[in-house]
């Protein structure tokens, strides 16, 4: 039985590994944190429990797809919950306005601000609708070979129409050929920052984003976003997927242009006829195989995290987002200007509204997250321990601007340079490298290595990127490239 090595339980490591332990293979995962999960994790405090990362599922066929592999169903694995509204959208005039669950009511919610915008939702959504139609089975679904994929007989359907795609228009161009009012707009590009990019340099491609989470609806977990890692992962063990958790690999052994195995952190020696990495691609590289290698040109956006438990109940939502005055300033001093933005949009989670469980009754868990530079940045230094409380403070004084008092009773801040430390993502990028360019879709590691032919990459900085369904769908590319390898 040949035996695969997996480094690192974030939900793309454990969608290969258990995939793969399904099919019969010997599969071992090593996790170096206490945990499988990876970013989507959990931290308790105060009696509420926090998302450490995702806090909102979409596609959820992915992952019922699965589970119907790990032969269950995501209905039993999951008590998944529609969030109704999916989020509240306030500006700093006064504005709010509630996005439904149901995207048929969307038009109406718009057009309580702007009544044109409200009829161009629904061309701008089955433009998005179309284009993610077209190029969901190239980009998404199927192991991608860059430009080769131009000269494949399966794509020539797409020639045709690849105009739709608008890859040479900006997302923020696109976006303004359909909305008039500036808040709408700032509503549409702000799909951008999903995958950790600028709207006024990414490809107008990135219009499929919205529409993945208008037309498959915004879902949350009963028991917090975790519990879809735990059941992932326990779902492979089941199949005899075996979880080494807090162990780490120091190495990826080569010998000539073959992997061997790895070597654990305590020294030890894992000998693999595959290995599969769910580490960021670039540190893979760099770090564990030792190439040399330049990063990313533009890593994706990192994030500023504070969990907050806090007094009383508020009249807020599951989502809310409180926009900046001036978008374009706040994207040019995030990746031009590399610093923190002065006036930043600012988006909150409160699941206990979805699940009464994850806080105590009269008192709420709030995960406020505003977009941060990618490290390093010219802001003062993040390892300045008061730099969190001082930017936290200002982040909360615009809430208190917009009305929304908080009554904090405990408090935690997570910097870009915690997610560098904690997830090994280099430069604190939340998606690793950023869709600002037409090319990035086509330069994005795919998940065979082209050097090392049994080494693969699975995980938000490998084919088809970040979020968790994409990291799902690359632990599945992975499985599915190994198995037909192993089998023919
Ligand atoms: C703040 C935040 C908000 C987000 N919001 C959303 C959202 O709402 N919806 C959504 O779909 N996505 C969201 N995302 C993105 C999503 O969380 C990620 O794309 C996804 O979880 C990444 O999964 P991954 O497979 O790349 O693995 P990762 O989560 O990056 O995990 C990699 C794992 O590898 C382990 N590891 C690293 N080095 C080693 C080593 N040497 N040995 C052993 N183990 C190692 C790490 O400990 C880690 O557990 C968000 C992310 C963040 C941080």
């Amino acid at each position: 039985m040949k035996h695969i090595v997996v480094i690192g339980g974030g939900v793309g490591g454990v969608s290969a590994a258990s995939r793969l332990a399904a099919r019969g293979f010997s599969v071992d995962l090593f996790e170096a944190g206490p945990r499988t999960g990876g970013k989507m994790n959990v931290v308790e405090f105060d009696g509420c429990l926090f998302d450490t990362g995702p806090t909102l599922l979409t596609m959820p066929f992915v992952l019922d797809d699965f589970f119907r592999e790990m032969k269950s169903s995501l209905a039993s694995e999951l008590n998944l919950r529609a969030v109704d509204p999916a989020c509240r959208y306030l500006w700093s005039d006064g504005t709010s306005m509630d996005i439904p669950f149901d995207v048929n009511q969307i038009p109406d919610a718009i057009a309580t601000i702007s009544e044109h915008d409200g009829v161009a939702f629904t061309s701008w959504i089955n433009h998005a609708k179309e284009v993610y139609d077209l190029t969901k089975d190239t980009f998404i679904f199927a192991p991608f070979d860059g430009f080769g994929e131009f000269f494949k007989r399966r794509n020539l359907p797409l020639l045709p129409h690849i105009h739709r795609l608008r890859t040479l228009t900006s997302f923020h161009r696109h976006n303004s050929s359909y909305f008039h009012d500036r808040r709408i707009l700032q509503f549409a590009d702000r799909f951008a920052t999903y995958n950790g990019s600028n709207p006024y340099e990414a490809p107008a491609t990135l219009m499929v984003i919205p529409w993945v989470e208008f037309g498959f609806g915004a879902w949350y977990p009963q028991g917090g976003m975790a519990r879809v890692a735990e059941a992932m992962t326990s779902a492979g063990q089941r199949h005899g997927l075996r979880v080494h958790t807090s162990t780490a690999v120091r190495k990826i052994v080569v010998t000539g242009q073959k992997v061997r195995g790895v070597e654990l952190a305590d020294g030890s020696f894992v000998a693999a006829d595959h290995v599969i990495s769910n580490v960021d691609v670039t540190t893979t590289r760099r770090d564990l195989v030792g190439e040399s290698i330049r990063p990313p040109r533009t890593p994706s956006l990192a994030g500023f995290v504070i969990l907050a438990s806090v007094d009383g109940t508020h009249d807020l939502p599951h989502h809310t987002v409180l926009f900046s005055d001036d978008y374009q300033k706040e994207f040019h001093q995030l990746f031009t200007q590399r610093t923190y933005a002065d006036d930043p949009t600012i988006y909150i989670s409160r699941s206990c509204v979805t699940d009464s469980a994850l806080a105590p009754e009269g008192r709420e868990n709030w995960f406020i997250l505003v977009n941060a530079p990618a490290l390093p940045t010219t802001s003062e230094p993040l390892t300045d321990p008061h730099f969190a409380e001082r930017y936290g403070e200002r982040i909360f004084a615009r809430l208190r601007q917009a009305g929304l008092k908080v009554n904090i009773r405990s408090v935690r801040y997570r910097t870009a340079v915690d997610m560098e430390r904690e997830w090994n993502s280099p430069y604190g990028s939340l998606y690793g490298a950023a869709s600002n360019s037409p090319l990035s879709a086509f330069l994005r590691p795919r998940q065979q290595s082209t050097r090392l032919s049994n080494l693969w990459y699975v995980g938000g900085s490998a084919h088809p990127g970040g979020g968790i369904p994409l990291v799902t769908v690359s632990g599945g590319l992975a499985a599915d490239l190994i198995t037909s390898m192993e089998l023919s």
